[in-house]
């Protein structure tokens, strides 16, 4: 058998062998687009960016792909929508710390006095009139020490009650 008789009887076996790989790249291509598409629209809602990552996958087989993992949003949309509800229970919870120890409903930082049960929250300094933790002997604004006569009358400080101006 020469080498000619050789290669005629194997080209139909190559042309299969060829057929075949050529069917798996297109079965990976079309694949890699599908892929790309369900990706896509789990990160973007927007129609546009769908569009042009699919086109990359489709237009340049497997390295759009790989160009569209690089540049795609980072964070799927469940994944946004999970982190901003997360900061939102941080933030509420963040706000339910300052609740009154009067009656427990919550107060703003700032607040001076409860608004519903009148219990004193925090002094305004005597000399910058800044609210101050009632707890604090020296403003730490501007460093009044508090010995100023007004504002020992105005919240005792071992009850945290309002007192009459004397
Ligand atoms: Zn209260
Ligand atoms: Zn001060």
């Amino acid at each position: 058998m020469d080498f000619g008789a050789i290669l005629t009887n194997f080209i139909p076996i190559l042309t299969l062998v060829a057929w075949a790989l050529a069917a798996y790249l297109v079965v990976l291509w079309a694949a890699s687009v599908l892929w790309t598409y369900r990706d896509i629209s789990s990160r973007s809602g927007e129609v546009l960016l769908q569009v042009l990552s699919v086109s990359l996958a489709l237009f340049i087989p497997f390295a759009g792909v790989l160009l569209h993992a690089i540049l795609r949003p980072r964070e799927t949309q469940a994944e946004r929508y999970e982190r901003t509800l997360e900061e939102e229970y941080l933030r509420r919870d963040l706000e339910e710390k300052y609740v009154c120890p009067g009656c427990q409903r919550p107060t703003d930082p700032e607040f001076i006095l409860c608004p519903h049960c009148h219990t004193a929250l925090r002094r305004r300094c005597g000399g910058c009139d800044r609210a101050i933790d009632l707890t604090w002997v020296v403003c730490p604004y501007c460093g009044d020490d508090g010995s100023s006569p007004l504002i020992q009358s105005y919240v005792r400080r071992d009850t945290g009650q309002i007192e009459a101006y004397e």
